[in-house]
């Protein structure tokens, strides 16, 4: 299958990437390198065949694809906090761009949502049929309204177009290739502990998330993308380990040897979501998916990762 990634070129869209090419696809990268990084990008010797389009979702574009995986946006919320008016555009403007060739070639597609589409949930854990409690004029908006509009857009395709479309709310991934400076918490306390500074946790670290490791993730989008009995249909992707931030600090501090100190400091944004854990009972009936990889074996590769990434860049 000849398959685009907008996106691709980031931390999730590079691992479904290599997935796609060690599967045989044919492989095609839409991505302008807002956020992402080359040094995600597929080793060229690596076997498989991709092909790199550095380009903005938001400028039209057509290429022939039999499926298209949506990812292109920041998606970290200082990423978003930087460039609001670019998030919200690749989320509208440039999610109608790709329904747009989807529909023209009658490709199968796919809408990379977020668990911000449940803003702070007031219902917990998450089921795709709660419709949310987010500020539309709040610091994340752009990017939780983004989605919901995305999801709207792709719904629209769906029911009136005849598209073969799906859409998938990923709650909080983890692992290697994500960006050390996009201030998400794994990378920010890793990179911490690591170089011995103080892990900073926002707040009193009571909040709580629950930790994808991205190779359960990548294979998530793959069973929702194909699936039999997938169109139309909205699956939450994500892990059910739920734990305090302050639980995350001490493993990570723990887990990469590190001494030190964790300090409570001022949070960073507004509407920091208290509680967040998927429903995934979807998934796991109709696309027979669940996370495998245990929290401590995930942080200990995204920690090995960082640290050989942390030495090159010292060198
Ligand atoms: P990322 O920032 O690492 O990757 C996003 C990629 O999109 C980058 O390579 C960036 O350069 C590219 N991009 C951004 N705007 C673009 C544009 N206008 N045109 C072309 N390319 C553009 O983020 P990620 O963590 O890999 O997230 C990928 C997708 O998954 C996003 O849509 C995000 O909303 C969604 N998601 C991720 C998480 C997570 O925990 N990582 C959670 C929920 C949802
Ligand atoms: N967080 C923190 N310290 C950091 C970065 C994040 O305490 O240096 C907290 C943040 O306030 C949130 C949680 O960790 O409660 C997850 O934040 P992240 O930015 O990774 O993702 P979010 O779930 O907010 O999109």
């Amino acid at each position: 299958m000849k398959i685009l990634v907008t996106g691709g070129a980031g931390f999730l869209g590079s691992h479904l990437c290599a997935r796609l090419l060690e599967r045989g696809h044919e492989v095609i990268i839409l991505d302008n390198f807002l956020t992402g990084d080359k040094r995600n990008l597929p080793d060229p010797n690596g076997g498989g065949s991709y092909r790199l389009v550095e380009s903005d979702v938001t400028e039209p574009f057509d290429i022939r694809v039999d499926a298209i995986f949506h990812l292109a946006s920041p998606a970290s919320p200082a990423g978003y906090v930087e460039h609001p008016l670019e998030t919200a555009l690749a989320n509208s403007v440039g999610t109608y761009n790709a329904l747009t060739v989807a529909e023209k070639y009658r490709a199968k597609f796919l809408m990379a949502s977020t668990s911000e589409v449940y803003g702070d949930p007031l219902e917990h854990p998450q089921r795709e049929e709660y419709w949310g409690n987010a500020n539309p004029v709040g610091m994340r908006s752009c990017y939780e309204e983004g989605k919901r509009f995305a999801e709207t857009l792709t719904t629209v395709f769906e029911r009136s177009h005849g598209l073969d479309a799906r859409i998938v709310r990923i709650f909080n991934c983890y692992g290697p290739h994500s960006d050390p400076n996009d201030g998400r918490m794994v990378p920010n306390f890793v990179k911490q502990a690591l170089e011995g500074d103080p892990i900073t946790v926002y707040g009193s670290g009571e909040h709580t998330r629950s930790l994808c490791y991205v190779s359960d993730l990548v294979e998530g989008l793959l069973k929702a993308m194909f699936t039999e009995g997938t169109r139309g249909r909205i699956y939450n992707l994500g892990s059910q380990d739920e734990h305090k931030v302050i639980e995350y600090a001490s493993t990570i501090r723990r887990l990469a040897g590190s001494k030190s100190p964790i300090l409570h400091v001022d949070p960073k944004f507004d509407d920091d979501p208290k509680r967040r854990r998927p429903d995934i009972s979807r998934a796991r009936l109709e696309l027979g998916w669940a996370p495998v990889v245990e929290m401590e074996e995930g942080l200990r590769n995204t920690i090995e990762w960082f640290r050989a990434l942390m030495s090159n860049e010292n060198r």
